[in-house]
């Protein structure tokens, strides 16, 4: 499927997990695209299969910073997506996702692009509502570990909506459910890599809490897809879309599938649960499904069969991070 004619393309974050699948895809589709990243959770090592291609620009920034550019679209994806990396320094997480969107907000103004924000889930907080339509408004810790990414997340948001509604900057908001596949960060502690690399070091396979708590687990391509048919709708939508897939897994349940695909001899053990820790989460995609047409095609079995061949050979080969 084509979206149009050639463009410039900016994508922050574009050497992270989303964001390296998402330059490619956008390449093979003939477009330029500029990939901006300050490698903190990022790797060019994501992007290396792209740096030859004569319709790829690579640029070490940081989002907190201005940046001048000529673009006709952005997609702002730059901000790390785990607990463990967000928490790690909390203050430049809340100043990435605020001052980055404010930065990529005046640039969409000034060269009047098209600008895409990668939300989150997470700004449903510990959601009361289940599954989580849009129109919901969340419950979120404002002063919890998490609050960082989420509240940042949730301020974005905010300023997408004003700019576009006091300076008229075409915005698409969608709001990203867990998400997985190969170039996931392999010791970035989200549950899919983490199990997967537990199963295969044949390492003990943790479970936070009693692992009955769900999550929905939407595989990379069908996300990627999602995502540029939101870039390719016209002015009058805005968002906010949820994005995701709808099937619904304990963690348990997640496990057991990782260790029967890997036939691993990893055995289950559990670890506190982190605070403010979602006890359920499922997205309600049918704005996705009316508005884009769209719907995951990739079940988790599936996703996880390709993911575990990723990290099979990621383990094997070894390289060296960064
Ligand atoms: P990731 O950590 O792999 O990618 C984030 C990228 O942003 C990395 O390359 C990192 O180096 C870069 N980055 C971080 N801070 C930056 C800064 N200040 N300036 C420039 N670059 C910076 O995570 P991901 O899973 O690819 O997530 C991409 C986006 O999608 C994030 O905004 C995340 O919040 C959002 N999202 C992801 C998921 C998911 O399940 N993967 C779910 C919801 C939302
Ligand atoms: N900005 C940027 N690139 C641009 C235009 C603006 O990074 O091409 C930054 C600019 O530094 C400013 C922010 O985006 O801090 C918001 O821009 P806006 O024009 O809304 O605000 P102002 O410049 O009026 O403060
Ligand atoms: N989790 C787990 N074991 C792990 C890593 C995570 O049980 O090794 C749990 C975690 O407590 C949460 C769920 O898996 O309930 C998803 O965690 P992740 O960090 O991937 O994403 P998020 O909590 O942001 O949805």
């Amino acid at each position: 499927m084509r979206y149009g004619t050639m463009k410039k393309i900016l994508v922050t974050g574009g050497a992270g997990f989303l964001g390296s699948h998402l330059c490619e895809r956008l390449i093979a589709q003939g477009h330029e695209v500029l990939c901006v990243d300050n490698f903190f959770t990022g790797a060019r090592r994501n992007v290396a299969h792209l740096l030859d291609h004569p319709s790829f620009e690579l640029m070490r920034h940081d989002v907190t910073f201005p940046l001048y550019v000529e673009v006709d679209e952005i997609y702002n994806l730059a901000c790390p997506a785990s607990p463990v990396h967000y928490q790690f320094d909390p203050v430049q997480t809340t100043k990435t996702s605020v001052h980055g969107a404010i930065n990529v907000l005046g640039l969409a103004k000034r060269v009047k692009a098209t600008v895409l924000q990668a939300s989150t889930s997470e700004v449903y907080g510990d959601p009361e509502v289940h599954p989580q339509p849009e129109e919901y408004w969340g419950r979120v810790n404002p002063i919890g570990f998490r609050s960082c990414y989420d509240e940042g997340k949730r301020c974005a948001e905010t300023l997408f909506f004003d700019y576009h509604r006091q300076h008229k900057v075409p915005i698409k908001v969608v709001r990203i459910f867990n998400t997985y596949g190969p170039r996931m960060h392999p010791n970035d502690g989200r549950v899919v890599s983490n199990l997967i690399v537990q199963a295969l070091k044949g390492e003990d396979i943790t479970l936070y809490g009693d692992g009955q708590q769900t999550r929905s687990f939407c595989y990379v391509d069908d996300l990627i897809e999602a995502m540029m048919r939101m870039m390719a709708t016209g002015p009058e939508v805005t968002g906010p879309i949820n994005i995701g897939n709808p099937g619904e897994f304990t963690i348990r349940e997640l496990a057991e599938a990782v260790i029967d695909l890997t036939g691993s001899t990893s055995k289950l053990v559990h670890r506190p649960l982190p605070p403010d820790d979602p006890r359920q989460r499922r997205p309600d995609i049918t704005k996705a499904q009316t508005v884009l047409g769209w719907e995951p095609t990739i079940a988790l079995r599936e996703g996880l069969t390709k993911t575990i061949a990723y990290f099979d050979a990621y383990l094997a080969s070894e390289p060296k991070e960064g």
